[in-house]
């Protein structure tokens, strides 16, 4: 299973994109999480990786949580999408999602996006509410997922192309149940940053060498000091296979 990271920067980076990616399922491309600069940041790692990714590309959208670093792209690809309907009559994109986003997703594009009261959320993206419990089935892959704790309802995924898994945790503070969840994945990207919202390095550095060995870690404050991990720190616009 191959992925592309699109960005590895946390809310306040001025040097990388905001941390999502983009995974290559057999059924198409899966964007998790749709940060500030979007197309910017698919344009970037179309270039680094040599996959040609972009709004036109990405049928299935994953969204952590509605936090603008990993939301705000969110209204350029509606809006990109929404033209393309209309010029050509392109499907929209189906955006997954926990039931409690899903909730209040309108309520935080609506000022923007309504058109005057004549658009609603269905005029961009088609929304499927991810299963509590059961596994989705999105673009030829299965997926998990498991609220985080974080300021805001924030959940992680388990991809599954039914041979390799991908593990990300999504926004967290600390919780060793969730990296327990993520630990039966092949490949775990981790948030890092300070507490209280976010998973200090400190915690991944303590745990067993053989799970440190399978993660790569994402959402990196740009004073993240280097040397503070072994983890492996991931790259913007990095292919992975995993
Ligand atoms: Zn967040």
């Amino acid at each position: 299973m191959d992925m592309v990271i699109l960005g590895t920067g946390d809310a306040f980076s001025a040097k990388h994109f905001g941390s999502s990616a983009v995974v290559l399922g057999s059924g198409g491309h899966v964007l998790i999480d749709a940060p500030d600069a979007l197309m910017r940041a698919f344009a970037h790692a179309s270039e680094r990786s040599g996959v040609n990714i972009g709004p036109a590309t990405i049928n299935d959208i994953l969204l952590t949580h509605l936090h603008g670093d990993h939301a705000n792209g969110l209204e350029a690809f509606g809006f990109w999408r929404w033209l393309e309907w209309r010029r050509i009559g392109h499907p929209l994109p189906r955006l997954h999602t926990t039931s409690q986003v899903a909730e209040r997703l309108w309520q935080r594009l609506a000022p923007s996006m309504d058109q005057g009261g004549t658009a609603t959320l269905a005029d961009y993206f088609e929304l499927r509410v991810l299963p509590k419990t059961a596994t989705a089935h999105i673009a030829g892959l299965a997926v998990q997922h498991r609220m985080g704790r974080h300021t805001v309802p924030a959940c992680g995924f388990r991809i599954s192309d039914g041979k390799r898994t991908l593990g990300w945790s999504g926004d967290t503070t600390w919780d060793a149940g969730h990296v327990e969840w993520l630990s039966t994945a092949d490949f775990i990207v981790h948030e890092t940053s300070p507490a209280p919202a976010h998973t200090p390095v400190e915690y991944l550095n303590a745990l067993p060498p053989e799970l440190r060995a399978k993660m790569g870690l994402v959402h990196m404050p740009d004073d993240f000091d280097v040397s503070s991990t072994s983890i492996r720190l991931l790259k913007d616009g990095e292919f992975i296979t995993i």
